[in-house]
């Protein structure tokens, strides 16, 4: 099973229909066609609910993911921020020093279940697949989810003499910024790593900068790591230690060099977990994560957020930068997919790549003119980005095939499709317009974030997450005013509502294509922790940015104008669904990601568990009957 994040049905065939992808070609065409089917996603289609339906062969209702984001259990409106938290994995330090990561999703992944069944599993990069699943006869990767040493989903350092105050106080979104002041060609500066175990402290690295060594280049010392580096270049991978009492934390990062003349500008990667020696393991077994780094005979990138679309996104790298270092990942994936693959110890390889999700997010722009980020040079340069990436999957697709015997099965997914996002809906500045939500001493905007100047007395309904909203229920919310009594008649006010919503700036197109009931959509065992509402935006709309953790700005809309300008993660799942291509005549028609967990369980003979919510896309069992 590979797995191209992201990859949607239009572009594919498209670019099919073009000749540019060969490989893809042949097997859609392959038994009358019978080798390509859409993928029907998860409600919402986006990668954490999807990849977990696609682990645990359920919905969301029953594994848990809903978002990116979760609410907490009990929001504290009154005085302080509600809580929001990560919605996937939990990864604390705790007073002793121990890391601890926790998959906050139900449900036993299908890989688990077989290789303890004796099917031999290799799984490499799965997103949400962190911390790794024990199996008795498996070996896994984590991929998304697997956090930097920083604890966060990932965070770069932006090194510059050009730093201000304001950006070291408040960086941009996945980013840390830090001043640079050079004193006789000398500076110094600190990274920061962990958190000190029992504080609120973060462990640091001093590194120094001395210019002019090599003859116009920089020599960046990282706690006693020498890098000689020119402007433009790109370490090596280094390795580094963080210090603090006893607790001593291994990573990796890189460093690149922006620029050397009238400023100094450094870029260096989030510092990723140590193969050899990881904070927390991000490999079962633990060793698996060194063998693969002896086996491509470098370190590979570990951070599971593994391309940097927050650098891009703050343009603090140019889209050469982020492309270049795109390249470099993907090699060393198809690498140890390909060096994997090679071997004969395996019964189920599942692998995932997420380039082709990232680089669709980040070129969207280019290649719609009407973008209010479109940019004719740019996209002279770099309009092709996200085929290349597309061709890239091709390519890695075609050396699969060779390594393929007669008798062996390829199934080859992506989680979603793609659209465009051009314009953004302030979803609590429309709550607040229809009465349902109210600001404190009667505001019409809140510039702060986490609904903090809300006026829980007077608000029924809020939004947070990429496209949830919920009623401040009473019972439930911890200053809840509305009844269960009179929730469905605001439920469907609020659907009317966004339904009836036009953009009347932009020709009265339509913003919102379906607003879904949760209590309809959410059904099984972890539905109580379900949005009350799901809505699903139209061709270039989504959520704004600022409604995601709960901003009030004062207007209704907002342009996009950030490079992440293609999105899907509050698009309607009828029309964002992923591709399935196989080298065997697929049965089903119309396919569906919980459908590959039962598929793997009939394939290798394994009686499919009751609680699936697919089917097998084959009808008998099409390998050997393992031992
Ligand atoms: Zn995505």
């Amino acid at each position: 099973m590979l797995g191209f994040d992201g990859v949607d049905p239009r572009w594919l065939t498209q670019w099919v229909h073009a000749g540019k992808l060969p490989t893809l070609q042949k097997l859609m065409e392959a038994d009358s066609g019978k080798g390509y089917r859409l993928l029907g996603s998860t409600n919402p289609p986006q990668s954490p609910v999807a990849w977990t339906s696609f682990a645990t062969g359920t919905a969301p209702g029953d594994h848990g993911i809903f978002d990116f984001i979760a609410r907490g259990s009990n929001p504290a409106p009154s005085g302080g921020p509600i809580q929001l938290r990560v919605a996937t994995t939990s990864f604390e330090v705790q007073p002793s020093g121990a890391a601890v990561a926790r998959n906050l999703r139900s449900g036993v992944p299908f890989w688990q279940t077989l290789g303890n069944a004796g099917v031999r599993v290799v799984a490499l990069n799965v997103p949400y697949s962190f911390p790794p699943d024990p199996m008795r006869d498996g070996r896994m990767l984590s991929g998304l989810g697997v956090p930097d040493l920083r604890e966060t989903n990932s965070t770069f350092t932006y090194v510059g003499t050009d730093v201000t105050d304001e950006q070291q106080q408040h960086p941009p979104g996945g980013g840390a910024m830090t001043k640079l002041v050079i004193k006789a060609g000398v500076g110094h500066f600190e990274l920061e790593g962990p958190s000190v175990p029992g504080s609120a402290d973060r462990m640091k690295l001093p590194a120094t900068v001395k210019l002019g060594t090599p003859a116009g280049g920089v020599t960046v010392t990282l706690a006693g790591t020498t890098l000689a580096l020119l402007p433009q270049q790109w370490s090596d991978f280094v390795e580094v230690e963080l210090v603090h009492e006893s607790t001593r934390v291994k990573g990796i990062l890189k460093v690149l060099v922006l620029e050397l003349g009238k400023q100094t500008r450094l870029f260096i990667t989030p510092i990723g977990f140590h193969p050899r020696d990881p904070y927390a393991p991000f490999s079962y077994p633990r060793a698996f994560s060194a063998q693969l780094a002896d086996e491509l005979g470098h370190f590979y990138k570990t951070v599971g957020w593994d391309h940097d679309t927050s650098a891009l996104n703050a343009e603090l790298i140019d889209e050469a930068t982020f492309l270049a270092d795109m390249d470099a990942v993907e090699k060393d994936r198809r690498q140890m997919l390909l060096t994997r693959l090679a071997k004969p110890d395996w019964d189920l390889l599942i692998w995932v790549s997420t380039a082709t999700d990232r680089v669709a997010h980040m070129f969207y722009r280019l290649m719609d003119k009407q973008h209010p980020r479109y940019d004719a040079a740019l996209a002279k340069k770099y309009g092709d980005a996200v085929l290349h990436e597309y061709q890239r999957m091709d390519a890695t697709v075609a050396q699969v095939l060779t390594k393929l015997g007669a008798e062996d099965t390829l199934l080859i997914l992506s989680d979603h499709g793609f659209h465009n996002y051009r314009r953004g809906l302030h979803v609590n500045q429309w709550l607040m317009q229809h009465g349902l939500l109210a600001l404190q001493a009667g505001a019409r905007s809140s510039s702060r974030e986490l609904l903090v100047d809300v006026d829980w007395t007077k608000t029924k309904a809020y939004a947070v997450g990429t496209g949830q909203i919920y009623l401040n229920l009473a019972g439930r919310e911890r200053d809840g005013i509305v009844s269960r009594a009179d929730a469905p008649r605001l439920l469907q006010q609020i659907h009317d509502g966004l339904l009836a919503l036009r953009d009347t700036e932009r020709a009265a197109a339509q913003v919102v294509r379906q607003v879904y009931s949760g209590a309809q959509i959410f059904t099984g065992m972890r539905a109580a922790d379900a949005p009350d509402l799901q809505l699903a935006f139209a061709e270039n709309y989504r959520t704004s940015w600022q409604t995601i953790l709960g901003g009030i700005p004062g207007a209704l809309f907002a342009d996009n104008d950030k490079k992440w300008s293609g999105d899907h993660a509050a698009s309607d799942v009828s029309e964002t669904s992923g591709i399935l291509l196989s080298n065997r005549p697929i049965m089903r028609q119309a396919p569906s990601i919980v459908d590959l967990a039962p598929t793997a369980h009939v394939y290798f003979g394994q009686s499919v568990p009751t609680h699936y919510a697919g089917k097998s896309l084959f009808s008998a069992p099409l390998a050997a009957p393992t031992p």
